[in-house]
């Protein structure tokens, strides 16, 4: 298993103690958690003890132009972050409490997966969220 700073180093980033502390913090919440900002930097300051909310976000913000973090989106709800990248899984979205969750890759012939016409866009992703409700709000 390559280390955190390995990481950091193969992606050309500087290692420090704070991008450090926040792949960490994103490694350990596993799959299944999509931590927003506030939840990022909460771990950070555990491990770290005083570390600033912009220092957390500028961190936040250089692991995803690394790829080594993935920012996700969803309408009208803060942006989660999630350090499983690369695999272009899907997100499940709770429209009442927020939680998200892992969505394996979506296979076969949901019609609007692969558009009919990108107007010349050479298409390598689709992100798709699910929104629903999750078992706790159901
Ligand atoms: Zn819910
Ligand atoms: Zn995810």
């Amino acid at each position: 298993m390559t280390s955190t700073s390995d990481r950091l180093r193969t992606a050309g980033l500087r290692v420090t103690g704070p991008r450090v502390a926040v792949l960490e913090v994103l490694d350990s919440a596993g799959g299944s958690q999509h931590l927003t900002a506030a939840d990022v930097l909460a771990g950070v300051r555990g491990r770290l003890g005083a570390v600033s909310v912009q220092a957390t976000y500028d961190c936040l913000e250089a692991l995803e132009g690394a790829s080594l973090v993935r920012r996700i989106q969803p309408a009208g709800s803060p942006a989660r972050f999630e350090s499983r990248v690369g695999d272009n899984h899907h997100h499940a979205v709770c429209r009442a409490c927020g939680r998200t969750t892992d969505v394996e890759c979506v296979h076969g012939a949901s019609p609007c997966l692969t558009p009919s016409s990108a107007d010349g866009f050479r298409i390598d992703e689709a992100e798709v969220i699910f929104w629903g409700l999750c078992p706790d709000c159901t």
